[in-house]
């Protein structure tokens, strides 16, 4: 792939439902770009963690609102935010408007650093950063999305079953989906990359002609 000479800065938002592959390509993107990369779902995943270990209902707005509010990058670290459990405590604190307010400015303003950024979430196209240069919308079908969690499980060793992961996935897209505050959705200039049957390197390699085309025009 050829070496792309970046008019800086560049904003690019990813947006996309639960395990279509944003992650993966946000950090490729990021690295081969030279851009910071922001994962906000770790935002919303370490608010539900920290009401979770509080011993806080997940339903209390207002308890979630005050934990939003004083999240530190540190708490951005921990080690328990990746898995499965904390998705599902992602999403049901993600629904509350207050706690999405409080984490409005870290993200903009990690967004508009001096070199740009890559952010992936599930509103940055919409709601947190309108004004991105690139925004990519990155789907697959509930299906496709199950089976690859199950083999990614399965090959660390756990033992899971499709069909309990496929409601899993249904059920999370239904709730940020179905959400009335900043409900997943493309943003109206978002290009869509449906991964059902595209590798990693064929959704970076489409990113980036994105990328580079954007470049050209501006
Ligand atoms: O992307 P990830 O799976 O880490 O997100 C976990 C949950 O956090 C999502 O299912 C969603 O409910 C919430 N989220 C959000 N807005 C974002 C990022 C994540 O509502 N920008």
């Amino acid at each position: 792939m050829s070496e792309v000479s970046l008019k800086r800065p560049l904003l690019i938002a990813i947006d996309g439902p639960a395990a279509a592959g944003k992650g993966t390509l946000a950090q490729s993107l990021a690295g081969r770009l030279d851009l910071p990369y922001l994962d906000t779902g770790l935002l919303y995943r370490s608010i539900g963690k920290l009401m979770r270990i509080a011993g806080l209902d997940l339903d209390d707005a207002q308890a979630a609102t005050i934990i939003a509010e004083k999240l530190t990058p540190d708490d951005l670290q921990r080690t328990d935010l990746r898995g499965r459990e904390a998705g599902e405590l992602a999403s049901r604190v993600a629904v509350h408007p207050g706690v999405r307010a409080a984490l409005i400015a870290f993200q903009r303003d990690f967004a508009h650093g001096p070199r740009g950024a890559v952010l992936d979430g599930r509103d940055i196209g919409t709601v947190i950063c309108p004004d991105a240069d690139v925004k990519l919308y990155v789907t697959a079908s509930a299906e496709v999305r199950a089976r690859r969690r199950t083999d990614e499980l399965l090959a660390k060793g756990r033992l899971v079953d499709y069909e309990a992961i496929l409601a899993e996935v249904k059920a999370r897209d239904a709730r940020d989906s179905g959400r009335a505050e900043a409900p997943l959705r493309p943003a109206a200039d978002a290009i869509v990359i449906d991964t059902s049957v595209l590798g990693p390197a064929e959704v970076l390699a489409m990113a980036m002609s994105v990328v580079e085309n954007w470049q050209k025009m501006h």
